[in-house]
C-alpha cells in the first residue's frame, strides 16, 4: 500500500495530515473559535488610543496593551490565508470578510479539504501556537487586569512597562521596581476613559473587567431607550457609546435601585 506519511509518522493515504492530527486541529479551531470573542473583549481593555480621542495624553502614557491587537491580528490572518488556500484548491468562491471566530468554523469545517494541502502540516502546526497564544491571553481576565503604562521615572528614562494587577492586591508592582497603588491606577484609567466611544458589547466587558462593575449591554439599552445613555454614530453597524456616560447611568440606577430598597424597607418597618 503506497500513500503520504503525516510528520507525526502516521499514514494518511493521499491527505497530508493523519486523521489524529486532524482532529488536534479539529480542536484547536475550536479553542479559537471559542476564545476568539473573548480576545476581543481583553482588546476593550486597551482603553486608549484604539477608542478615539480625549485622554490626557500629555501627562502620561494611554492605557493601552500592546500585545493584544497583533496576536487578534495575526489569528485573523492566519485564518483567512488557509480559508484562501483550501478555497483556491476547490475552486470555490474565496469567503470573507470575516470575523476571526467565524473563520475559526468555516476552516473547520473544511478540514476535509484542507488536509489534502501538501503543506497541510503547516496549518496544524501554525493553528495550534495560534490557539495556545490566545488561550495564554483570555486566561489573563479575571485573576488579572489592565493597569496601564506603569511610566515610572528610572535611569533609562520613562519606564514603558505593561502593568497587570491581581484582583483583590491593593498594589501593583513592576519589574523596574516602582510599586503603585491600585486605586490611584483604577480611577486614572476611568478618568481616561471617560470620553471614549465603544459599542454596547465593548462597554459592558470594559466595565466588568476593568471596574469590576456589572453593566449588562440590556441594561445599556436600557439607558439609551430611557435618554440617559445618547448613540455618537456607530462603527460596522454597531451603536456607539460614550463610555462616561454609561458608568454615570449605571452609577444612578445603582443608587436609585439602593434608594427604591430602602424605601421599601421603611415602608415596611413603618406598618
Ligand atoms: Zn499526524
Ligand atoms: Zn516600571
Amino acid at each position: 500500500m503506497t500513500g503520504n506519511v503525516c510528520a507525526c509518522s502516521r499514514p494518511c493515504a493521499d491527505a497530508y495530515l493523519c486523521r489524529d492530527c486532524t482532529t488536534q486541529l479539529h480542536g484547536d479551531l475550536g479553542t479559537l473559535a471559542a476564545l476568539l470573542p473573548e480576545l476581543d473583549a481583553a482588546l476593550t481593555r486597551q482603553v486608549g488610543r484604539g477608542w478615539g480621542a480625549g485622554a490626557r495624553s500629555a501627562e502620561r502614557p494611554l492605557p493601552y496593551d500592546t500585545r493584544v491587537t497583533p496576536v487578534h491580528h495575526a489569528t485573523l490572518n492566519h485564518l483567512a490565508y488557509w480559508l484562501g488556500r483550501v478555497a483556491e484548491a476547490q475552486g470555490m468562491v474565496q469567503p470573507g470578510p470575516w470575523n476571526a471566530a467565524q473563520a475559526a468554523l468555516d476552516l473547520q469545517g473544511l478540514l476535509g479539504k484542507a488536509r489534502l494541502l501538501p503543506d497541510a502540516q503547516r496549518l496544524a502546526d501554525d493553528t495550534h501556537r495560534h490557539a495556545k497564544e490566545v488561550t495564554r491571553i483570555v486566561d489573563l481576565a479575571p485573576e488579572q487586569w489592565y493597569a496601564g503604562v506603569c511610566a515610572a521615572d528610572t535611569d533609562r528614562g520613562e519606564c514603558g512597562e505593561h502593568l497587570y494587577a491581581t484582583a483583590g492586591s491593593s498594589t501593583v508592582k513592576c519589574r523596574c521596581g516602582a510599586e503603585h497603588d491600585v486605586e490611584e491606577r483604577r480611577r486614572w484609567l476611568a478618568e481616561a476613559v471617560q470620553d471614549h466611544l465603544g459599542t454596547a458589547v465593548e462597554i459592558s466587558r470594559l466595565c466588568a473587567v476593568q471596574f469590576g462593575e456589572k453593566v449588562s449591554t440590556s441594561a445599556i439599552r436600557g439607558y439609551v431607550h430611557r435618554g440617559r445613555v445618547s448613540v455618537h454614530g456607530s462603527r460596522q453597524g454597531a451603536a456607539l457609546y460614550r463610555v462616561g456616560d454609561v458608568l454615570e447611568a449605571a452609577r444612578l440606577a445603582t443608587v436609585s435601585a439602593d434608594e427604591w430598597r430602602a424605601t421599601k424597607r421603611a415602608g415596611r418597618a413603618a406598618v
